[in-house]
């Protein structure tokens, strides 16, 4: 996930939401620019404790850096209300031309600049309407890998949610021997 922009104050708690979801819906990374470092500390403190390698990557020129991806043979995606509908995004997504092609999901904060449009192989909308980029991500994400990231297995987490109809249950890792 690629997110373009953050207000600062303003955007502080939707910032981490974008990448608390991008972790949780399974990206492998979020990559952002205009933040400080308190983001990718909240996010290597919820790895510590609920496990799994999700990264959090501060950058300085997202132009470059979606190109080098579509150079790298990757795919650019950017979610507008402007776009084409979800559904024939993911079509096109599935073609057997992008198989195995890493995706990049650029979100915004507020007015997305032109050249992520021009940017972009993909403009897909989540709706015509707006909305969020937190609510935006959650859907194509579930969209893009059909429901299964919802039962993805983070590795290492020192606490584990055993599922229940009713209360909280939890349980701790069993601690690693030092020897
Ligand atoms: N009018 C603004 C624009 O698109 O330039 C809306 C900004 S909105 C607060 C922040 C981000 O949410 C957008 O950049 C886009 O990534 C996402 N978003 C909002 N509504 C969307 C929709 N219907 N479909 C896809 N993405 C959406």
């Amino acid at each position: 996930v690629l997110r373009i922009g953050h207000r600062l104050v303003r955007d502080d708690r939707v910032t981490t939401h974008s990448a608390l979801v991008s972790r949780a819906f399974g990206a492998e990374a979020i990559y952002m620019t205009g933040v400080d470092i308190s983001v990718r500390q909240t996010l290597e403190s919820v790895g510590k404790r609920w496990g799994g390698q999700f990264r959090v990557e501060l950058i300085n020129d997202w132009k470059a850096f979606a190109r080098q991806w579509k150079n790298e043979g990757g795919r650019v995606v950017h979610l507008t209300m402007y776009g084409t509908a979800l559904s024939s995004g993911i079509s096109k997504l599935n073609c057997k031309s992008n198989a195995g092609r890493n995706v990049l999901v650029i979100i915004g904060a507020e007015k997305v600049p032109r050249e992520a449009y021009d940017l972009a192989d993909y403009n897909i909308s989540v709706g015509n309407q707006p909305h969020s980029e937190i609510a935006a991500l959650a859907v194509f994400l579930d969209r893009l890998f059909s429901g299964a990231e919802l039962s993805k297995k983070f590795g290492g987490a020192a606490l584990r949610i055993v599922p229940s109809p009713r209360g909280k249950k939890v349980r701790e890792a069993p601690r690693k021997s030092i020897n």
